[in-house]
This record gives structure tokens, sequence and C-alpha cells, in this order.
């Protein structure tokens, strides 16, 4: 990114784990058992570009945990994916499902591509190679594949079929974030922007802030970054600026205008505009701040400008440690990205429960039994963070370390 420090995603994420092995008081032993991935894949994934060139580009599957359940996670195509990023988003992936009681591990994939410089037939080419690649590792009671940046519900599909034609028959419960008539949810689109929007919602609660005169800047105007603001803005909140990779706007009418614009022109600067930098995006003057785009967004070098007095992270690993503790410092209230995006592992795996069971839900079904299961972990955090003491982030990592920890207890060592 462009604000990015010298911190990877993994040192984040093993920092945060630290604390949590702290404050719940576990042994070296357990660190060492929750501080290390199960099962790593790298895989060479080869492409027939379309003029004829043969390219190889690397490809990633780690599966974290499978302790509490199959291993489940989204596949990101984003040139800086690796494996150490890779293993880190896996990390979280178990914590966040253990938190919201999912009974699932954690996952994480990706191939190191630009998908803008690949054609949509260069694309599928590499989702089945891939797919291909990882084959023998995933599966509906294996590892779950999802959509994550610069994957959605295309590449769903050709993974689905990819795994299905080489079973025999028709697999949908292999991935989630699937097409509907494939054996998708209604409501997976939505669902980590609806669960960003529920936590604002109630971190303006805490904040004593009423939504309906809340503002709000958005950095990342992709499948989460888009849904959040929609959810915002349907409780009343303005949502004040936005941004992608190219920069961000402010002074648009509302969200839908601005997303049609951006829909057909593939830039945000809708007439009537004001651009503003990345930078100027995470310094905006507003209640609330979503990063909602890459790792390491909020660092030691762009924190002091922070204004919101809300961050909720909706994208991976967006707030550096250091920057946590500046923000905490500044009595920001700081929703960590395992509970804010949760959203998104909570209705994919509604959808995997629909395909096992080859019966689906209505979209009200799904809406109500999202917010039933984020509020409960949404209100174990707040719980824990009042009893405790401690910031939301360190609530929320103890309650998903802590399960990951009594499940390895309670299964025992094999052999
Ligand atoms: P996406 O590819 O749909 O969108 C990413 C957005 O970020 C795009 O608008 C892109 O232009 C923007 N972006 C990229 N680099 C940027 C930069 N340097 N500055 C500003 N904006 C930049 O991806 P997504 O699925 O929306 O995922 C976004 C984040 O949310 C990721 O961290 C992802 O891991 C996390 N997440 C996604 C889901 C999901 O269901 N898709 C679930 C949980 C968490």
């Amino acid at each position: 990114m462009t604000t990015k420090s010298n911190h990877s995603a993994l040192t984040t994420a093993l920092s945060q784990l630290h604390d949590a092995t702290k404050l719940l008081n576990l042994s070296d032993n357990q660190w060492q058992t929750l501080a290390t991935p199960r099962r790593t894949l790298q895989v060479a994934v080869p492409l027939r570009r379309d003029n004829g060139n043969i390219e190889i580009y690397h490809g990633f599957r780690v599966q974290y945990s499978t302790t509490r359940g199959p291993a489940k996670g989204g596949v990101r195509f984003h040139p800086e994916v690796d494996m150490e990023e890779t293993v880190a988003l896996a990390m979280l992936m178990t914590w966040k499902c253990a938190l919201t009681n999912l009974p699932y591990g954690g996952a994480k994939g990706g191939v190191a591509v630009d998908v803008s410089k690949i054609s949509l037939a260069e694309n599928e080419r590499l989702t089945r190679r891939y797919t291909s690649e990882i084959l023998p590792i995933i599966g509906p009671d294996h590892d779950i594949p999802a959509p994550d940046v610069g994957t959605d519900e295309r590449n769903m599909a050709w993974m689905m079929d990819t795994y299905s034609v080489n079973e025999g028959f028709a697999v949908p419960g292999v991935v989630t974030g699937k097409p509907i008539v494939l054996g998708g949810s209604l409501g997976r689109n939505s669902a980590t922007g609806d669960g960003v929007g529920i936590a604002v919602r109630e971190a303006l609660r805490i904040k004593g802030i009423d939504p309906s005169s809340a503002t709000v800047a958005i950095q990342g105007f992709g499948k989460v970054g888009y849904w959040a603001a929609v959810a915002c803005e349907s409780m009343g909140m303005k949502v004040v600026a936005v941004s992608d990779v190219n920069g961000g706007v402010t002074g648009f009418k509302d969200v839908q205008t601005l997303w049609n614009h951006f829909q057909t022109n593939g830039n945000l600067n809708a007439p009537g505009t004001d651009s503003i930098t990345n930078l100027e995006l995470l310094h905006f003057d507003c209640d609330v701040l979503i990063p909602a785009a890459l790792a390491d967004s909020i660092t030691a070098n762009t924190v002091d400008g922070v204004k919101a007095r809300i961050v909720v992270e909706g994208a991976n690993g967006p707030t550096t440690p250091e920057a946590d503790k500046a923000l905490i410092e500044k009595g920001t209230l700081v929703i960590p990205d395992i509970l804010a995006n949760a959203g998104g592992v909570i209705v994919s795996y509604f959808e995997w429960v629909q395909d096992k069971q080859n019966y689906f839900w209505s979209i009200d079904e799904v809406k109500s039994n999202l917010d039933e299961i984020l509020m409960r972990s949404i209100k174990e955090v707040e719980n824990l963070s009042n009893d405790k003491s401690v910031t939301w982030r360190e609530a929320a990592m103890m309650i998903g370390v802590g399960r990951v920890a009594e499940a390895h207890k309670l299964r025992g060592l094999y052999p």
C-alpha cells in the first residue's frame, strides 16, 4: 500500500497472538502449538497466456488449524501474495472462526498475480490450474475456500466446477461465495459489509453517537467497502469519503450514485466530487473510519493524523501493533478485524450448511441469523473487555485463541 510500513502481516498477527497467550496465561508449549500452521502448500501455477506464451505464477494454500473443524478461508489474487502473508491471514481466520463459534479451523490461499493484467479467459485458466494444484487438500469436509481480494463469485464457480469435474458429480460445498444458481447463499455478497455495518452500529452505541448524525470514511471500495457503505447509509449514517487503490473522493451525493459511476467509468471521480489522497482519507474528519482495503494501512507513520473516534477494521490486519497502541492512547475505539469482518465467514458457514442439507434459506433468515451470531460475539467481547479492562482486540483474541487452546487440550495429542 502507499502507506506501507516495514511491518509484515505475519509480524502483526504473531504479536497479537503473543499478547493473547500472555493474557490467558498459556504455557510456552501452547504458544508453540498456536503459533505454528498445521499445513502449508506452495504450488507452481503455469498459465498459457492468450498469445501462447507460458508463464509460471506462485500459488499458496495454508491450513492453519483443523482442530475445531474443516479449514476455512478465502483465496486472494494479488501481486504481493506470499507464504508469510498467507500464513498470517490463515491464522486470523482461525481466531475469527473460534470467536464466532463456527465449527471450523482456519485457512487462506492465493496466487501472486495482478488480475488487472490478465484477460478473463486467462483468469479462468489460472483459477482452474490453481484449484487443480491444491485439489488434494481441499474438499467440503477438509478445507473450503471463498472469495477474498481480487477474486469473486466467478472464480468460486470455476473452482467448484474444477473440483466437481474431478469428483465426477457436483460438489457445491467445496467453496462458498458461489453464484446462487450453483448453491450459493442469498446475502453472501453483502455479508462482510453487513457485518461491518452491525459493528459500526454497536460502536456508535458505546460511544453515545446517534447514527443519524454519524459520518463515515471508508478506505477500499471493493466487496467489503462498498457493502459496508451501503449498510452504514441504510442506518442513516453519512458516508463522507471513500477511496480505492487510485485515491479517494469526497462530496458525492450518495453511495449508490458513486457506485454507478464507478461501475460505468472504472474511477471514483463522479461529477461534483473532490479528489483526496489515501492518506487524506485516513485522516478525514469523521466519526468512523473503516479500513477495508489491505493490511498495514494504519501504521506508526500514519496514525497521528487519524481523527475518527471509532475504527472498524473491515480489512484483515489494517492496523500495526504500534498504531493500535497509539489509537488506544487517543481513546479511539478499535473494533478488531476478527470481529468486525466476521460477517463474511458467518454467511459462508450458512452457505455450507445449506449445501450440506440441500435446503436453502430466505434472505430474512440469513440476515437475522447473521445479526444474532455476530451480536452474540460482540456482546461477549464487550463484556470481557469491561470485566478485564482490556481492549476489544485483546478481548476478541482471548476468546478466539482461548477456544482453540481449549480444543487442543480436550482432543489431546496423537499418538
Ligand atoms: P476487493 O478486491 O473486492 O476490494 C479491495 C479494495 O481495496 C479495492 O477497492 C481496491 O481498489 C482497494 N485497494 C487496494 N489497494 C489499496 C490501497 N493501497 N489504498 C486504498 N485502497 C486500496 O477485496 P475485498 O474482498 O473487499 O477485501 C478487502 C479486505 O477485506 C481484505 O483485507 C480482505 O482480506 C478483507 N475481508 C474480505 C472478506 C470478503 O468476504 N470479501 C471477508 C473478510 C475480510
